[in-house]
């Protein structure tokens, strides 16, 4: 602290700082044990077939149950990002995902994908790799799928390009998220695996009554369609959305207006009694 910080917005400013400093803290240290805590909840969003409204797979989101309520994942995955957690998080998370789509699978005698995001942190190590490996072999009947963002390429490029390469070469299918936000490039769709994009929501909030945002949505669709990749909209809340975006020939549709993210034992019960019934 400065020796000369008499005046009082500056002592005012150390102790705010301080203070938030040591929230930061101790929220990590919190996150770090919420794993073995059990504190993290697997929510899971389905996704249907547009033509059909079948319902063929579902994505997993997190949440994180702590005393004051369910904390969203933008709100503690930076965190997790910064302290080291996000990989005991994804760990866990995916040997989760594993059993259960194993189950669920069995149980249903079709495929149904459950769809993991994995944070751009796991790309700069084998780690991944490895654990993928591993659950390929405990839970041969699962089915995987890994959803990325651009983000994976800001880091180590080559490291990450290498990552995706390999996973597309164990057959995992790859999801590119979020596509058109971020640092897009077409260069990152010629030159890697993805089997799906994902148009991020902010493109299709309007596409119904836009026609720039319509065309890029009729572009992107083209395109991923071009280099064999199946598409996703997200965020689809109204009828008219989809009735848009089945016109453009979409072939997945997750939003409000089909399913909001429910706990995963719940979207499990309902596909089986579905099936039963
Ligand atoms: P995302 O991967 O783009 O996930 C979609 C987000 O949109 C989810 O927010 C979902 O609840 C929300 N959403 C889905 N349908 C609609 C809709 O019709 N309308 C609106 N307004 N929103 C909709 P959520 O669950 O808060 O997750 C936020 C982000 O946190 C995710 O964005 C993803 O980037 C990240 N995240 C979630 N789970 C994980 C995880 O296990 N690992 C990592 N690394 N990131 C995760
Ligand atoms: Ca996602
Ligand atoms: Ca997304
Ligand atoms: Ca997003």
């Amino acid at each position: 602290r400065a020796k000369d910080s008499g005046g009082l917005p500056y002592r005012l400013f150390d102790r705010d700082l301080d203070r938030r400093i040591r929230h930061l803290y101790e929220l990590e240290t919190s996150l770090k044990k919420a794993v073995y805590r059990q504190e993290i909840e697997i929510h899971a969003q389905r996704f249907v077939a547009a033509a059909t409204g079948d319902v063929v797979g579902a994505e997993l989101l997190i949440r994180w149950r702590r005393p004051e309520g369910l904390v969203s994942p933008a709100d503690f995955i930076p965190l997790a990002e910064r302290c080291g957690a996000i990989v005991e998080i994804t760990d866990w998370l995916m040997r989760e995902a594993a059993a259960t789509s194993q189950e669920l699978n069995q149980a249903l005698g079709r495929r149904i994908p459950l769809a993991v995001n994995v944070s751009p942190v796991e790309f700069s190590g084998t780690g991944l790799l490895e654990r993928m490996e591993t659950l390929l072999l405990l839970f041969p009947d699962a089915s995987l799928e890994v959803e990325v963002t651009e983000g994976v390429f800001a880091g180590d490029k080559a490291m990450a390009s290498d990552i995706l390469g390999v996973l597309g070469a164990m057959g995992v299918p790859l999801a590119i998220d979020d596509f058109g936000t971020g640092y897009s490039s077409l260069s990152y769709l010629r030159d890697h695996p993805f089997t799906k994009l994902k148009i991020d929501r902010s493109f299709i909030i309007d596409a119904p009554t836009q026609p720039r945002h319509r065309n890029i949505v009729a572009a992107t669709v083209a395109l991923a369609h071009s280099l064999g990749l199946k598409v996703t909209a997200e965020g689809v809340e109204t009828e008219e959305q989809a009735e848009v975006l089945r016109a453009m020939d979409v072939d997945y549709i997750q939003g409000y207006l089909f399913g909001k993210p429910q706990p995963i034992a719940d979207f499990v019960a309902e596909l089986r009694q579905d099936a039963e019934g």
